[in-house]
């Protein structure tokens, strides 16, 4: 069943293929099953072959973030990096790729020490700037793609996606946006003229924290085409088990994301106000560089909060007194978690490109959680007023 035409809370419970054809179960089976019968040479009982090359489960999974994003086809990966390597083999040794400033330090990873091994070559940029991004691509046709988060990771820096995704146009370059910590709920980038859109399932989308995966979307017949080749010939899919999890995970996405914005709304003016804090990262915020363009292309500002405290807190402190907010890698569950980018996410990229970007050791990310916001304000500020003044 395909049902484009609905609105967003509706697509999230029936979008794609939203029930079994075969036995007409609501929850899409886990079809855990490696190899498909061939009735004779040439002819499948389904159009099922072989678990890597297509998977039913797998299938309703990619139909639904398809449908979610506005696209033709949907791809689901073992992870978000694995969904990010295939799209890096649509280019070849020579090629430029741009990147956004601050994106997700896995990226970064994957083209400085891997991909640059194959002469495909990576320029960090300030997508912020229109008319920089322009000069640029005006000044070097092996430029092919570029990569942008909105809002970024760690610094929630917002780039206007309609404005980059037709200068990309005007030279032929792929606009490639990561949409991980927005999800289809508040932006679609195919829709705002991007060529494909990536996601960690891992965060949002998966919601719980219990599941790892990658998806790529795309509205465009041959890309697809391409995108299908490469998840089969690279083989970086997603399992049918963790498929069905995510197809779960998605169908409650509104009613989390609401809340997190919620909490992280009212999060964040507490810490504005705090006498603690020196930086306040948040695209919800009148006060965010971002702010008015986070308001005409996202439905909302999204969960996650960066944050610095004054020279006289000690960070490490911080993170010991909390009680509630968790200490841990990723985001997006249902859970707040807390992390420091400079020793964790981030802590591939080189100190010196750090610095440049305006990650400091004093930075602090917040994924809020949905859980009160009451009690997530008094274990911030606790462990606020505890980590004053000690010795570093
Ligand atoms: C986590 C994350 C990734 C990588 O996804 P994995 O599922 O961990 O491989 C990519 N981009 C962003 C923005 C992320 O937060």
């Amino acid at each position: 069943m395909t049902i484009k035409k609905n609105k967003m809370n509706t697509k999230l419970i029936h979008g794609g293929i939203s029930e079994d054809p075969a036995t007409g179960a609501l929850s899409i089976p886990i079809y855990q099953s490696a190899t498909f019968k061939q009735i004779e040479l040439g002819k499948t009982t389904a159009g099922y072959e072989y678990g890597r090359s297509g998977n039913p489960t797998r299938d309703a999974l990619e139909s639904l973030i398809a449908d979610l994003e506005n696209g033709s086809d949907g791809f689901a990966f073992a992870s978000g990096l694995a969904a990010i390597t295939t799209v890096l083999f649509l280019f070849k040794s020579g090629d430029r790729i741009l990147i956004s400033q601050n994106v997700y330090g896995g990226t970064f990873r994957i083209l400085d020490e891997i991909f640059n091994n194959f002469d495909l070559e990576y320029e960090i940029i300030d997508t912020e700037n229109l008319e920089k991004y322009e000069n640029v691509l005006k000044n070097d046709e092996n430029i092919r793609g570029i990569i942008i988060e909105s809002p970024t990771n760690p610094l929630l820096t917002v780039t206007d996606l309609n404005e980059i995704s037709k200068i990309s146009k005007k030279y032929n370059v792929l606009t490639i946006v990561d949409n991980t910590f927005m999800t289809p709920y508040l932006q679609k980038p195919l829709d705002l003229g991007a060529d494909i859109v990536v996601h960690s399932g891992t965060k949002y989308l998966g919601g719980h924290s219990d599941v790892v995966s990658g998806l790529l979307v795309v509205n465009d017949k041959k890309l697809a085409e391409k995108l299908r080749f490469l998840q089969n010939s690279t083989g970086g899919i997603l399992e049918p088990f963790d498929s069905w999890l995510l197809i779960r995970g998605i169908k409650t996405l509104s009613v989390r994301m609401d809340r997190h914005i919620e909490n992280a709304k009212y999060i964040a003016n507490v810490l504005k106000n705090s006498e603690a804090v020196n930086e306040i990262y948040f695209p919800g915020d009148v006060d965010f560089k971002g702010y008015q363009i986070q308001k005409k292309q996202a439905k909302g500002p999204g969960g996650m909060i960066s944050f610095t405290l004054k020279e006289d807190y000690n960070i490490n402190e911080f993170f010991k007194n909390l009680k509630i907010i968790t200490l841990a890698e990723s985001l997006g569950g249902v859970e707040s978690l807390v992390s420091h980018p400079v020793t964790m996410t981030h802590a591939c990229i080189p100190k010196n490109i750090l610095e440049k970007i305006g990650i400091g050791e004093n930075l602090i990310r917040l994924s809020v959680g949905i859980e009160d916001k009451e009690d997530l304000v008094e274990d911030l500020l606790t462990a606020i007023k505890k980590s004053k003044n000690k010795i570093k």
